[in-house]
């Protein structure tokens, strides 16, 4: 069953590392023309079905909370079976309050993913991100009964030292969340931070990131896909899906899209996504790409060798694939096992240049 995202394009300020779209500081104005586009973009897919959500962004946190009512509301109609299996929101600590939680578990929702990244000031200001109270917001989403909350960490960050990663750490498995995600900080071109210069620290992402792995295994959280660590049974399905090549529909600028091999991304622009659906047109798409058997083939090997479990050996996906497969399983940079292909434990985190392999 296909998963549905919405992307919520706004946020409070903007971090020194961000190139996902968003807009910071925009006012409630611009958040009702986003959401009438919105509605206006839902009902060209009132068709459409799936069993997980996830409002990601920007800054979903960022809208008040009758505008989480209104956003809520237009998405459950897409749900299966009337309830969503999975319907994630993200939040950032600093624009949470109990209001808005309480209108996100009114409208649905029953996981959430919160951004920590670092609980030192001095490295969140390394990211120019803005601070907040993690520790609050986290008891907040509890009292108004969220009781599946993943946390982001963020490794590789320019002269975050492992005393820095492991307090971290520490400060999140304290809280007890349900799920982790760690990943290693991305700087691009154009990002405040690639302009002023700083450079990503491969080494310490991957030693980071091997601290992290030790850390929260002892603790209880398995490591399902590369970056991301969850107790039994709280996996994300949302993710899951995705990892696994499944159906997606996106709403919202930026949003990405993929329907059996044909995928598209809205067009990243506020103004642009609601000027169309004011004029009854569909919003502009880019990248629009209908993959051959065999990119398809390729991503869902790419995509799932990404997951612990790796993929089913019998999978049809890997008979346009024998050679490679057949080499990399020999030089040990694969491993067959209980049935199932994947990568070996120790090559998790380096394991780019295999998966190059099927594209
Ligand atoms: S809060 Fe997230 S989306 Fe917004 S600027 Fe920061 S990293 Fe980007």
């Amino acid at each position: 069953m296909p998963g549905l995202y919405i992307h919520v394009p706004f946020c409070r300020s903007k971090c020194g590392y961000c190139d996902f779209y968003s807009v910071p500081g925009a006012g409630e104005e611009s958040m009702d023309r986003w959401l009438d586009a919105l509605e206006a973009e839902a009902s060209f897919y009132r068709g459409f079905r799936a069993d997980t959500l996830f409002i990601g962004g920007g800054t979903p946190s960022v809208l008040p909370p009758d505008r989480l009512a209104r956003l809520l509301s237009l998405t459950r109609s897409f749900a299966a079976g009337g309830t969503f299996a999975e319907a994630t929101m993200e939040v950032n600590p600093g624009s949470l309050d109990r209001d808005k939680a309480d209108a996100m578990a009114e409208g649905g929702l029953n996981r959430v993913s919160m951004g920590m990244q670092s609980d030192s000031p001095r490295v969140l200001g390394v990211l120019r991100r803005e601070p907040g109270d993690v520790k609050a917001a986290f008891r907040t989403l509890r009292e108004a009964g969220f009781g599946n909350i993943s946390l982001d960490l963020m490794t590789g960050i320019p002269s975050q030292t492992g005393g820095e990663l492991r307090s971290s750490l520490g400060a999140a498995l304290e809280l007890g969340p349900e799920h982790i995600s760690v990943y290693p900080l991305e700087i691009h071109g154009g990002t405040p931070l690639g302009e002023a210069g700083l450079a990503e620290e491969p080494d310490g992402a991957e030693e980071g990131w091997r601290l992290a792995s030790a850390e929260l295994g002892k603790a209880g959280y398995a490591r399902y896909e590369i970056s991301n660590f969850a107790r039994p049974g709280r996996e994300c399905l949302h993710n899951l899906n995705y990892w696994k090549g499944g159906d997606y529909l996106g709403l919202g600028p930026a949003a990405a899209s993929h329907f059996s091999g044909l995928r598209y991304t809205t067009v990243p622009d506020l103004g642009s996504y609601c000027s169309a659906l004011e004029a009854g047109n569909q919003p502009p798409r880019s990248a629009l790409e209908l993959l051959s058997p065999r990119q398809r083939a390729g991503e869902r090997i790419m995509l799932g060798l990404r997951l612990a479990e790796g993929i089913e050996a019998s999978d049809p996906i890997f008979i346009e694939f024998r050679e490679e497969l057949e080499e990399l399983l020999s030089a040990g940079r694969l491993e067959a096992r209980g049935g199932r292909i994947a990568l070996p434990e120790n090559d998790l985190y380096v394991c780019n240049s295999a998966l190059a392999r099927f594209v």
